[in-house]
């Protein structure tokens, strides 16, 4: 069945390996990210319609721009995929307060202002989907990410209040993976921890993984809801 997508966080990592799972399907993606070179590349390589809309999740009115863009083009939306995030990691006492402020801008803030624009077209839609990309950090804290973790415990927050008030209109799906492969880490700017933080976030799973997770949850038959998946690393 044909769904228009909406993914946000679509230029790199996790985004752009779903929007590769989602080639040769019969569905609209949509991409949004800042990147628009990196995004146009990977609809380039994509065999289905695809749409890129550059788009800061953090500026409210780029948000509804792009969300208005949608509607003018393929009539409404079906699912949102809220991937868009990042991370910096450091022991909580030598945390800089500009990377708090961005990270909950991007992970909380944004989502809040992409998922509040889609409300109303996802309860409309036959097939209303939310996707959240949360974290095992929504699970648990772990050292040198509180703020991190605080971002990622709220989307998981959000995503149980929009199936529990929702749960009529949209299915809502929070995915948390553990260490993925991406350049997720490359965020960090604590030059102390950056090369053990990269060699093992290269032990992680790969980006596909998480991205068959995705399409995994998105392909499941009109009266089935996956609330939550948590997939980690497996042994090697
Ligand atoms: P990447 O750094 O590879 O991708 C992050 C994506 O978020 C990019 O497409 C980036 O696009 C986008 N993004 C960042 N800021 C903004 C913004 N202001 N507006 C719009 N888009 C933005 O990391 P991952 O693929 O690993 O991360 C994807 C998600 O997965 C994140 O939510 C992350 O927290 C989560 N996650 C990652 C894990 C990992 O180990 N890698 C583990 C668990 C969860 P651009 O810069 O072009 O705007």
């Amino acid at each position: 069945m044909k769904k228009v997508i909406v993914l946000t966080g679509a230029s790199s990592g996790i985004g752009a390996a779903t929007a590769k799972a989602l080639s040769n399907s019969p569905h609209v993606l949509v991409m949004l990210a800042r990147n628009e070179e990196k995004m146009k590349a990977i609809a380039a390589e994509i065999n289905c319609i695809s749409l890129v809309i550059k788009t800061d999740v953090t500026k409210i009115e780029e948000v509804q721009k792009a969300i208005a863009t949608v509607i003018e083009k393929f009539g409404g939306i079906d699912v949102l995929i809220n991937n868009a995030g990042l991370g910096y990691f450091d022991p909580i006492d030598e945390g800089k307060l500009e990377e708090w402020h961005t990270m909950i801008d991007v992970n909380l803030k944004g989502l809040l202002n992409i998922t509040h624009g889609c409300i109303p077209l996802l309860k409309t839609s036959e097939n209303g989907h939310i996707i959240n990309i949360t974290s095992v950090a929504a699970h648990q804290v772990f050292p040198n990410s509180a703020v991190y973790s605080a971002t990622k415990h709220a989307v998981l927050a959000i995503s149980k209040g929009l199936h529990q008030e929702l749960q009529k209109d949209l299915k809502v799906t929070s995915i948390s993976p553990g260490a993925v492969n991406t350049a997720f880490v490359n965020q960090t700017t604590n030059k102390e921890m950056i090369d053990d933080l990269k060699s093992y976030f290269a032990k992680g799973m790969q980006p596909d993984t998480i991205a068959q997770q995705i399409v995994y949850a998105l392909e499941q038959p009109k009266d089935v809801t996956i609330s939550e998946i948590i997939v980690r690393p497996g042994r090697t």
